[in-house]
């Protein structure tokens, strides 16, 4: 929830911690707005020039983009990447751009109109499509379209970004934030979004500081305005006064040396005082992320969200594409395991055949999909398990409601190893098998579904917003979103004694396993596995390593006995404070 207050011409604004880390410097507020656009007549004689403006503005672009491409390739890899690509293919549509040469030739208007009026056609012809798919393809569109006329108009790009800056926008997509992230960016600061926005995870991975939810900040700063981001707090502070930014440099002093600390634990177990062991994992959603999550001294990989392959392409890739990245990755981390998820599109997700609807949080998504959609889930099976010869693969459903889902699930992977065993190849005949517990109904029948697989892994980040009734990307709800609600804390404690009595481990792979927070508690009510985004996992191991198993059970009996949100954080809080002093908690 924003709250703005005026102390001595400091404005803070309010917002939802993303990313860890501080950040000062002057905003560069980045807005989609399309550049102004009028029409000029020009003489006969002028078209040729006119063509020749059209003609180095277009290749300019092109050079801009193949700059981007390259840079988003090294960031997220060349699946990834092909967003770019399909932007080039725009620029060099040679039936397009040659309409538009025409266009000037024989309506005598300035190149920058009818690049425009020709384009937006296409625009508005997709944005009329019922398909999602469709609609993120128009706005890569837009986005040509914007970059010609910018050029022609010979402006100022914002992918020169230049110095350093604070990004202040309405909303940044991934490749917003992977592209910024080339320049010297201080931080990321965003009107909308949540902590589980992809831009958001993506920011912590790309350690920058950011600060999401902030409603209206982006009408009340200008570029050079003075800004400071708490990453820790989820502030942004514009003209932040000397004794502000002191106090924060300070902040930032004890958490860097704390971060300094930390990288001695890396390659300690993931244990309490008296030895109970957690496993402690990484969520990833890019193979190139790996080698820092190894370096952080991750466990394995507990959560690959393997739907980020489908970033910026118009199908699904086939099986053997898939087959080349999980075995990569599945090498990048052995001997340790590596959970791939199955697809979870829909949603807050994106998906090559996604239709609209209305309520996409409770519609098509996740293993619906994938049932209704045998060949895909077929394909991502067969890679999935090719993947797995090394024995170190594990295969998990998302989205999970039903018995019967996760039956005919299995189904399909007992098909999917028949099929690789008759072509010969060889796999982990023994794969293990998960489900990720999302949906309150999935997380009441826990013990019944541990009955059917291996392991359970809890979906925080969707399991509050479900239990909550709040939807996790919606800033004017966040307040209510809430991971230490004590109705959350009952079914956490519900799921994880049903998985032991079924003798499967349990683990979270929602932001809530990386939050300082929640670890005590988490430790306290058993759990077997956290999966961590990589920039936490030394803080998390640090917290495991303070306390004793036995302490960490009463403080979680004493949580279950609460009944106020605020009385659990305060308590947590002061349990950390307690244990682990050095922790920079933020509450
Ligand atoms: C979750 O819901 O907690 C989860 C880990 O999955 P995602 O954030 O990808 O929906
Ligand atoms: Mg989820």
């Amino acid at each position: 929830m924003m709250d703005a207050t005026l102390t001595q011409a400091e404005i803070i604004f309010k917002g939802i911690a993303a990313a860890p880390g501080i950040a000062v410097g002057p905003v560069y507020l980045y807005s989609k707005v399309v550049p102004e656009v009028n029409a000029r007549a020009i003489a006969p004689d002028d078209v040729p020039a006119e063509i020749e403006r059209l003609r180095n503005a277009n290749a300019r672009a092109e050079k801009e983009l193949r700059k981007i491409h390259a840079f988003a390739e090294q960031k997220l890899g060349s699946t990834s990447a092909t967003i770019f690509e399909a932007q080039i293919m725009i620029l060099g549509d040679t039936i397009l751009m040659g309409t538009i040469e025409r266009r000037i030739a024989d309506e005598l208007q300035n190149a920058e109109f009818i690049v425009h009026d020709e384009i937006s056609k296409y625009k508005h012809l997709m944005l009329a499509a019922t398909d999602e798919y469709m609609h993120e393809r128009a706005h890569d569109v837009d986005d040509v379209m914007n970059r010609i006329i910018r050029n022609i108009q010979d402006q100022k790009l914002i992918s020169r970004l230049e110095g350093t800056s604070v990004i202040v926008s309405e909303t940044l997509t991934p490749a917003d934030t992977v592209i910024f992230s080339r320049n010297q960016v201080l931080g990321y600061a965003t009107d909308l979004g949540g902590v589980t926005s992809h831009a958001a995870l993506l920011s912590r991975s790309l350690k920058i500081p950011a600060v999401v939810g902030l409603r209206n900040a982006t009408k009340q700063v200008k570029t050079g305005d003075s800004v400071a981001i708490d990453g820790y707090a989820g502030v942004l502070i514009l003209n932040p006064s000397a004794t502000t930014r002191e106090n924060l440099e300070v902040k930032a002093a004890r958490f860097r040396a704390f971060e300094e600390k930390l990288a001695d634990i890396a390659g300690l177990p993931a244990e309490t005082i008296d030895r109970k062991r957690v496993e402690l994992s990484s969520n990833l959603e890019f193979p190139e992320e790996i080698e820092f999550a190894k370096v952080q001294g991750t466990e394995g990989v507990g959560l690959f969200r393997t739907e980020s392959q489908l970033i910026g392409r118009p199908d699904y890739p086939s099986e053997d594409e898939q087959a080349l990245v999980y075995t990569q990755i599945a090498n990048a981390a052995y001997p340790h395991p590596v959970i791939f998820r199955t697809f979870d599109v829909g949603g807050d997700k994106l998906a090559p055949d996604t239709h609209h609807e209305e309520n996409p949080f409770l519609g098509w998504r996740g293993i619906r999909v994938l049932l209704d959609r045998p060949e895909i889930f077929m394909n991502q099976l067969r890679a999935i398990i090719r993947a797995s010869a090394r024995r170190n693969v594990r295969v998990m459903f998302p989205m999970v409601a039903t018995l019967e889902e996760v039956q005919k699930a299995k189904a399909y992977v007992r098909q999917a190893k028949e099929e690789l065993r008759a072509r010969g190849v060889p796999f982990d005949a023994r794969i293990k098998i998960g489900v990720m517990i999302e949906i309150p109904g999935a997380a009441i029948m826990a013990e019944q579904l541990a009955a059917e697989v291996h392991f359970l892994s809890i979906g925080t980040n969707d399991l509050v917003q479900y239990m909550m009734a709040v939807d996790r990307g919606n800033d004017s709800v966040a307040a209510l979103y809430q991971p230490f609600n004590p109705a959350v804390v009952r079914i956490l404690h519900h799921i994880i004694e049903a998985a032991h009595r079924r003798h499967v481990w349990v683990g979270v792979c929602g932001e809530m396993g990386g939050d300082p927070l929640a670890t005590v508690l988490l430790v306290g009510l058993g759990i077997d596995e956290l999966s961590v985004v990589p920039p936490v996992l030394p803080e998390i191991k640090k917290i495991i390593r303070s306390i004793k198993y036995k302490d960490a059970r009463r403080v979680a009996d004493k949580v279950l006995g609460m009944t106020r949100e605020r009385d659990i954080r305060e308590y947590l809080s002061s349990i950390i404070k307690n244990k682990v002093p050095e922790i920079p908690l933020e509450v």
